[in-house]
């Protein structure tokens, strides 16, 4: 007898838990369909953004570069100043300091903050600039073009 009744009202317990069940599988379904269509969306904008992040990183880059290129790898206050003895500083024609062996450190008593073609210190970092030599440069630094300013 009580099986008997058990039977059914496991039926009628199974009946709406699988209704349930599908409805929630349907409901599952189609909100997984939704979230992936979503996230497939996410991705086409992330990648898009991406891209963007990635060109904008490019562009950062380029514009660094470009930046350090158009004020010959010095901060903008230094691409045109003047030296100690009034030679303005063209970033277009700066040698590198490969090209001069620039050092950190004084040769012989000659250093850069002696020398006719030093900008000196702008920004309070401590470094200044050249108008012939590309780069930020040390005032205790040297390098082969070094001409004592005498003025
Ligand atoms: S020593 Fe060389 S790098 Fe230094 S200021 Fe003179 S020319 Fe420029």
């Amino acid at each position: 007898m009580e099986d008997d009744e058990r039977t059914p009202r496991r039926d009628a317990t199974d009946r709406p838990t699988r209704s349930r069940d599908t409805r929630d599988t349907g409901r599952t379904r189609r909100r997984f369909i939704w979230l992936t269509g979503t996230a497939a969306m996410a991705g086409l904008a992330g990648c898009s953004g991406g891209g963007g992040g990635a060109t904008e990183t490019t562009t950062a880059t380029a514009t660094t570069t470009q930046s350090s290129g158009s004020t010959g790898g010095v901060p903008e206050a230094y691409a045109t100043a003047t030296s100690l003895d009034g030679t303005q500083r063209n970033p277009d024609s700066l040698s590198s300091q490969e090209a001069v062996s620039y050092q950190d450190e004084p040769k012989d008593g000659k250093q850069c903050s002696t020398c006719r073609y030093y900008i000196e210190d702008k920004n309070g970092d401590g470094v200044g600039a050249c108008a012939i030599v590309a780069g930020e440069v040390d005032p205790e630094g040297y390098c082969v073009s070094y001409v004592e300013y005498e003025g």
